[in-house]
C-alpha cells in the first residue's frame, strides 16, 4: 500500500510539473499558430503589402519560438543538473556560500564549521546546489533549532565533505530510498533534493554516503576525487 501511495504522489508531482510547463508553452504556441494562419489567409487573398506581412509574421514566429525554447531549457536544466562546466573550486568558499544561501531565515540553528582550503575541479553551481540541498535537509531534520557540523578534509586521494546534524535521523527501512526521485517523508517535500545531488556527485565521479541513527542524527559524506584536478589540468 505504501508503495502505491508513493507512486500516486510521484505521478501527482510529475503531473504538476507537466501542467506548469504545458501551460507556459501554450502561449507561444498559440501565437505561432495564429500568426501562421493569418499569414496563410493573406497569401490566399493575395493581400497588399504581402512582403511586409511575411517579414512581420516571421519575426513574431521567431520571437515565440525563442520563448518556447527558453521555457524548455529551464526544465532541462532542472532535470539535468550537470553541465560539464568544470573549473577550479575552493571547497571552503563554496561551503561558506552554501551555508549563507541555506540560512534564508534567522533560524535557531547553530552551525559549527571546520573548513580547509581544498581545491577540486568541479561544476561550481552544481556542487553549490548539492551542498545547499544537504544543508537544508539538515536544518529541517533538526526542526530549525539544532546543531550542524560542517567540515572538509583530504583523505587518500579524495576531498571529503561532511555535513552532520543532530536531528531526527533516518529510519533503517527508508535509508535505501532517500536518493530516489520524489521520495519524501515531508508534508511539503518534493523528494528531489537528494536524487539531484546524487546525480551531480556521480557525474563528478564521486559518491555520497549517509550514516544515520534515529533520535541521534545524520551525517552525509560527499567524497570527491582530488585526482580529477591532476588529470584535467
Ligand atoms: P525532501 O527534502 O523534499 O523530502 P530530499 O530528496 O531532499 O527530499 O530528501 C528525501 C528524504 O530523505 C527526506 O524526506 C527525509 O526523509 C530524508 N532525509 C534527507 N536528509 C535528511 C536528514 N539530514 N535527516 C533526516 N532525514 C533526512
Ligand atoms: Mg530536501
Amino acid at each position: 500500500l505504501e508503495t502505491q501511495i508513493m507512486q500516486t504522489e510521484k505521478l501527482a508531482v510529475i503531473g504538476r510539473l507537466a501542467a506548469g510547463i504545458s501551460h507556459e508553452i501554450k502561449n507561444p504556441l498559440a501565437a505561432i499558430s495564429q500568426t501562421a494562419f493569418s499569414l496563410k489567409r493573406k497569401a490566399i487573398r493575395n493581400a497588399n503589402n504581402l512582403k511586409d506581412s511575411v517579414i512581420e509574421a516571421s519575426e513574431r514566429i521567431e520571437r515565440n519560438i525563442n520563448r518556447a525554447t527558453e521555457i524548455i531549457n529551464r526544465l532541462l536544466n532542472f532535470s539535468k543538473p550537470f553541465y560539464s562546466k568544470l573549473e577550479i573550486v575552493n571547497l571552503k568558499d563554496l561551503l561558506e556560500e552554501a551555508i549563507k544561501l541555506a540560512l534564508i531565515k534567522e533560524y535557531d540553528v547553530k552551525i559549527i564549521k571546520n573548513l580547509q582550503d581544498i581545491n577540486i575541479l568541479a561544476d561550481k553551481n552544481a556542487l553549490l546546489q548539492v551542498f545547499i540541498n544537504i544543508i537544508i535537509n539538515a536544518i529541517e531534520a533538526t526542526n530549525y533549532k539544532g546543531e550542524i557540523i560542517i567540515k572538509n578534509y583530504k583523505e587518500n586521494n579524495n576531498a571529503v565533505i561532511s555535513i552532520k546534524d543532530n536531528g531526527v535521523g533516518i529510519p533503517e527501512d527508508i535509508v535505501d530510498k532517500i536518493f530516489e526521485p520524489f521520495f519524501t517523508t515531508k508534508e511539503k517535500g518534493t523528494g528531489l533534493g537528494l536524487s539531484v545531488s546524487y546525480r551531480i556527485i556521480k557525474d563528478h565521479s564521486g559518491i555520497i554516503k549517509v550514516n544515520s541513527k534515529v533520535g541521534e542524527g545524520t551525517e552525509f559524506l560527499i567524497i570527491l576525487p582530488l585526482e580529477v584536478e591532476k588529470n584535467e589540468l
